[in-house]
């Protein structure tokens, strides 16, 4: 199996092509000069072209399975501003990062009004499981029902149930903004029921269970659905101010603030002093 350097080398190059490592292709002439220059051990270069090659993979997984996961855009649990929604349990949160309640099947429910987080929360916890190996599907609630709705209509629903099912981390967003259709709630009550116990879910809603009821135009349902929904559940009840609004909170209404429990934004320290007399009329000034 040897040669002269450069022959070793063009066979190096062309098993890194029929093995399909295109990054470790890329760098191996900076990594065999490295080694020549008596910077790169040939250990370390072995590490390295393994390392930046698993790394391209890895990526690629992830991008793809996000993709697959239909989330609508990539939020992550570092880019939460915690301190923003006093409310929520910081370690709660991060401990579902951990992805247990994938593994015990647990149904996670995030209330709270517009603009809290829910979705920003849900998204990020899905990008953590699709990067931990698991598979996710994300969805509006009007979304899973259309869906479930067309498949019916074309004598397709068991399938579609069984193709949910698939998926460790099913997240079901806006349960509550959009009025349910005459019999979704009963064909979500059939995807629920099939994944009670066997997979998780997210859900989110600005409504409390109480509403339920009324969301799904069906009490009977409704109970039904909250009956295998926080059997094995976790809830995090928001009770904040919305982040889209924080920085106009001071333009709306008074009672559009009021409902959705905005708080004007804090008015800065430098601003907050400006041109207002010293807190104790300036005495310390007049003492000397
Ligand atoms: P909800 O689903 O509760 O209506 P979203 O999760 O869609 O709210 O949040 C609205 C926007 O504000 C999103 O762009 C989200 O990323 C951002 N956001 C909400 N809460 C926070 C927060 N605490 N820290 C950082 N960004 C936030
Ligand atoms: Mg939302």
């Amino acid at each position: 199996m040897n040669g002269t350097p450069s022959a070793v080398i063009d066979r190096v190059k062309r098993n890194l092509v029929g093995l399909r490592m295109p990054r470790a292709l890329e760098i191996l002439d900076v990594t065999l000069r490295g080694i020549e220059r008596g910077e790169t051990t040939a250990l370390d270069a072995l590490d390295i072209l393994l390392t930046e090659e698993l790394t391209l993979r890895e990526n690629r997984r992830v991008r793809m399975a996000l993709q697959m996961a239909r989330l609508s855009a990539v939020k992550t649990l570092a880019g939460f501003d915690f301190a923003f929604q006093p409310s929520l349990d910081k370690s709660r949160v991060m401990a579902l990062a951990e992805l247990q309640f994938i593994g015990r099947a647990e149904a996670v429910h995030l209330i709270g009004p517009p603009g809290t987080g829910k979705t920003h929360l849900s998204l990020a916890l899905g990008v953590e499981a699709v990067k931990a190996g698991r598979s996710v599907y994300f969805a509006s609630l009007a979304d899973v029902i259309a869906t479930l709705a067309r498949a019916e209509r074309e004598g397709a629903l068991r399938e579609k149930i069984r193709y949910f099912c698939r998926f460790s981390l099913l997240i079901v967003d806006e349960i509550g903004y959009l009025p349910v259709t005459p019999g979704g709630g009963n064909l979500f009550f059939q995807l629920v029921n099939a994944r009670y116990e066997k997979g998780a879910m997210i859900l989110t809603s600005n409504r409390g269970f109480a509403e339920w009821g009324e969301i799904f135009g069906d009490p009977v349902v409704a109970t039904a659905l909250l009956d295998r929904l926080l059997h094995h559940a976790v809830v995090f009840q928001i009770e904040g101010s919305s982040y889209r609004l924080r920085e106009h909170a001071d333009l709306l209404p008074e009672h559009v603030r009021m409902k959705a429990s905005i708080q004007p934004a804090p008015i800065p320290p430098t601003l907050r002093h400006r041109g207002r007399p010293p807190k104790n009329g300036g005495a310390d000034q007049d003492i000397g």
